[in-house]
């Protein structure tokens, strides 16, 4: 069942893989942001200078064991800046010219967090032997790292990017700035509006992205399905071919759904998925597994627990979770 990263296919990994998910939480670095914030504003609907599956075709591209081997973002830098060379928008020989600069003038270092060496990193290495992809190289100066190459064409690509007025820092900044501030808090308010307004729980069924922006949240720039679970039927959501994910309401993906364990395993082995985040549906309660891509996102609405009748809005927010809204766990028990 498990296969070594060179035998798994990087395009669709749907049952392949029967690893443990690494449920470790990681907080992204600001390269990670800033590379997610770069990828996300090139394919907006005022850029659109490519599309999500574009972007995953040039990193499946890639051979299996670097894809595998690559930390998440390095991956997306390694995909945007392909594309925007293949598009002819930036060029080969400038890049290197850039990179240059940067190691001239000594901006290929990064402060190295003093938690850095126990960080968890986002990317699927292999755990039982030690690989030499640590996305810094540790400089002779204590407390200094220098960029990864392909950490340091990303700030290459940003460098004239913003030299272009492709994208401005400001619109970088304000694309973190707005990823940072969304969570499973937006997603409770939606959720808990549901339980509370049955009015809204059908407009929410209808149409999520109108009922959401009801709410003065983002529909995002895809089509925003709500699955509403059931004693009969329980909602699971994942992206079996990348990372797909709710971001309008969710914020980023945590580390784990993009892992290729999640990914394998949703589709093949739900219930024991759910079982390692600590779920247990009754047997009664059938599992419908909800594949994500670059034109649908679904948002999990749990079922509201027993005994929490009266509670005002923001006492019922404190229960719907992050993982309850994905599907991996119920809403919190009172
Ligand atoms: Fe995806």
């Amino acid at each position: 069942m498990t296969q070594k990263p060179e035998e798994l296919p990087t395009h669709d990994v749907a049952g392949r893989f029967a690893a443990p998910i690494d449920q470790t939480p990681h907080e992204p670095a600001h390269w990670e942001k800033e590379a997610d914030a770069i990828r996300l504003l090139l394919a907006d609907k005022k850029r659109q200078i490519f599309t999500t599956d574009e972007s995953r075709r040039v990193q499946e591209a890639l051979d299996a064991e670097t894809y595998w081997k690559l930390p998440y973002y390095e991956r997306w830098i390694h995909g945007f800046s392909s594309l925007l060379k293949e598009k002819g928008v930036l060029q080969e020989a400038e890049l290197v010219t850039e990179e240059a600069r940067l190691r001239a003038t000594g901006e290929d270092k990064v402060e190295d967090p003093p938690s850095h060496h126990h960080h968890h990193h986002d990317h699927d290495h292999d755990h039982d032997h030690d690989h030499d992809d640590h996305p810094y190289q540790e400089d002779d100066d204590a407390g200094i790292a220098v960029l990864s190459p392909l950490q340091l064409r990303g700030r290459a690509v940003r460098n004239l990017l913003v030299a272009r007025g492709i994208l401005s820092a400001e619109e970088i900044r304000a694309q973190i700035e707005a990823m940072d501030s969304r969570g499973e808090h937006l997603g409770a308010r939606v959720v808990v509006r549901a339980w509370t307004d049955a009015a809204f729980a059908s407009r929410l069924a209808a149409d999520a992205g109108a009922a959401v922006e009801e709410l003065g949240l983002s529909r995002g720039e895809t089509v925003l399905t709500a699955l509403f679970n059931t004693p009969a039927v329980h909602n699971l959501v994942v992206c079996t071919l990348c990372s797909c994910y709710p971001r309008s309401v969710l914020g980023r993906p945590p580390a784990w759904y993009k892992s290729r364990a999640y990914r394998a395993r949703a589709v093949r082995d739900p219930r024991g998925v759910l079982a390692e985040f600590g779920t247990q549906l009754p047997e009664g309660t059938s599992i419908r597994v909800h594949d994500s891509n670059a034109e649908l996102r679904y948002l999990v609405v749990p079922r509201r627990p027993a005994g929490t009748e009266g509670w005002d809005a923001a006492k019922l927010e404190q229960l719907v979770t992050r993982d309850s809204m994905i599907g991996v766990t119920e809403a919190r028990r009172p």
